[in-house]
């Protein structure tokens, strides 16, 4: 093993898929590894606990819960799904703009009941503004929360207190959060309130939130002294939260919440509301894993959120009149379980060997970069324990280059964090006759979760609810995105507010200018924002 990597292996703690997810005390140590023992009131009042998985697709769903399978594990979701008291629904997700949303637009719609287009926040192309149901839960007397994996100004939880016409405004979209004063709101992105850790921003938006009356926590420690009584700030990275399998395996990086953590934390906070409350809650990087196309990062982040899940029992055995939403926003990258081997006969055996990775794929790539194609072949293998050849390694640290264009077609643009390698590591090769028919054992076998993009993709997403009037705020059982929106209102015995909508033809004006210009090098910086 070369020095470097030797190092590293003397860093890591070591944990893999499989024994993450076969301990569950693992996940009870979420919660209780900070001191901090959550417990919940019981009180009577209504609440919506809104949950997010972010470009979570029901492929990457059933691949957590075959893998539990096999492990002999349960998966939360899975329960609350077969559940014959949970409504099960699929939701359009297409935009104004789109048949293939983003998160802005996606999560907007839930908000405001109007489709918008991409990129947009809350307001229409042609600038008027839709309300939310944060502003509307707010003017009602109910409080917000928000807690989020990503930069709590990210699309998901910002489309809910924004109007702005650029989901990348962040420094503005931060002060846009302190017009609504959320009772939480958690997550990472100090490096859009901190002029300390952000010289170049234009206002310490940290400093009015403190003026505001807020308690302000940017690491996991000082969680143990949480002040209930005061509005709660918690920004625990300078970007995103890291991923979950990082977390947990490198030590530089414990400071950091888990979800569940800041979830159970959010919801004792808003217990205490005096009418009720709405706390959207994102697993936000479930979408970021399959940007990369992270089989297992994804997966994790995915585990995630069932812990999630779990949290939120304990929440509604003591408070029965909670109406829980689980969902996503869209599906990205085309996760899917492949078929291998004669008749498919190996796919069990290629899916299980994820078992034994030990980072993500955004983290590996951050190692090999100036590596020696022999170094990248010993850090890939350490991590994922999948052996690759030299020729691979060497279009893995191609695939890091800015010259590098996609491995395949023309939407697996550049590899922000080396997308290759999970197309390397989802390898299965099989001798083959001359008739071209598979003969004998197999040359190699890897996994066999593989992605056609790096990109979203536009198909219905699953939607579970349950809890408390579940059956009477959602009757269908097929619907666009628009309709929870109504269903929240109804939930919250909020009238209706009817927010000003526009058709597609009409946004395409507007949108002319904004698109008229849509180069490579545009299309893969936008991303590299959304998700590093
Ligand atoms: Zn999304």
């Amino acid at each position: 093993m070369a020095e470097f990597t030797r190092r590293e292996a003397i860093e890591i703690f070591g944990a893999t898929l499989a024994t993450l997810l076969i301990n569950p005390t693992v996940y009870a140590s979420q919660i209780g590894d900070t001191g901090v023992k959550i417990s919940f009131e019981e009180t009577d009042k209504p609440g919506i606990i809104f949950i997010v998985g972010d470009g979570m697709p029901v492929s990457t769903l059933t691949a957590l819960y075959r893998l539990r399978q096999n492990l002999g594990t349960k998966m939360t979701f899975y329960r609350r799904f077969q559940d014959p008291n949970t409504v099960v629904a699929y939701m359009g997700t297409a935009s104004l703009s789109s048949v293939v949303t983003d998160s802005a637009p996606a999560s907007a719609a839930w908000a405001t009941g109007t489709h918008t287009a991409n990129h947009f926040l809350s307001v229409l192309p042609n600038g008027k503004i839709l309300k939310t149901i944060g502003e509307i839960a707010k003017e009602n007397d109910y409080e917000v929360g928000f807690v989020t994996t990503t930069r709590v100004t990210h699309a998901t939880p910002a489309a809910w207190y924004s109007h702005n016409k650029d989901r990348d405004d962040e420094a503005n979209i931060a002060l846009e959060a302190l017009k609504l004063k959320p009772a939480v709101l958690m997550g990472g992105g100090l490096k859009y309130f901190s002029k300390n850790t952000n010289p170049k921003l234009p206002n310490d938006t940290l400093s009015d939130f403190k003026k505001e009356g807020y308690e302000v926590y940017t690491d996991k420690n000082q969680l143990k002294n949480i002040d209930y009584n005061k509005p709660i700030l918690g920004l625990f990275n300078k970007s995103h939260i890291d991923y979950y399998i990082d977390r947990l395996n490198d030590k530089k990086l414990e400071n950091q919440p888990s979800l569940a953590l800041m979830s159970a934390i959010a919801l004792k906070k808003l217990q205490m509301a005096k009418k009720g409350f709405v706390l959207q809650i994102e697993a936000g990087r479930i979408d970021h894993a399959n940007h990369a196309n992270d089989a297992f990062g994804a997966l994790m982040e995915t585990a995630e959120l069932d812990q999630v899940l779990d949290v939120v029992d304990d929440y509604i055995s003591k408070n029965p009149k909670t109406l829980v939403i689980v969902t996503s926003d869209h599906g990205t990258g085309g996760f899917g379980v492949y078929g291998t081997g004669l008749d498919y006969n190996d796919s069990t055996e290629a899916f299980l060997k994820y078992k034994q990775v030990k980072a993500s794929i955004p983290y590996i790539a951050n190692k090999i970069d100036n590596k020696s194609p022999k170094e990248v072949q010993e850090i890939v293998e350490y991590y994922t324990g999948f052996p690759i050849s030299l020729d691979e390694a060497q279009l893995i640290i191609e695939s890091r280059s800015p010259a590098f264009t996609g491995i395949t077609g023309n939407y697996l643009y550049r590899a922000y964090d080396s997308c290759a390698l999970g197309a390397v590591l989802a390898k299965c090769v099989y001798p083959i006759s001359k008739d071209g028919d598979q003969i004998g054992k197999p040359d190699l076998r890897r996994g066999n979760i593989y992605f056609v993009s790096t990109t979203h993709t536009g198909e219905d997403q699953v939607v579970l609810a349950y809890g408390y009037r579940a059956q009477e705020v959602i009757n269908s059982r097929r619907f666009e995105n628009t309709d929870l929106y109504k269903s929240m209102l109804n939930f919250l015995r909020i009238s209706y507010h009817k927010n000003p909508t526009m058709s597609s033809a009409q946004a395409k004006v507007y949108l002319k200018e904004l698109y008229k210009s849509c180069s490579y090098e545009k299309l893969a910086s936008s991303l590299e924002l959304h998700v590093s």
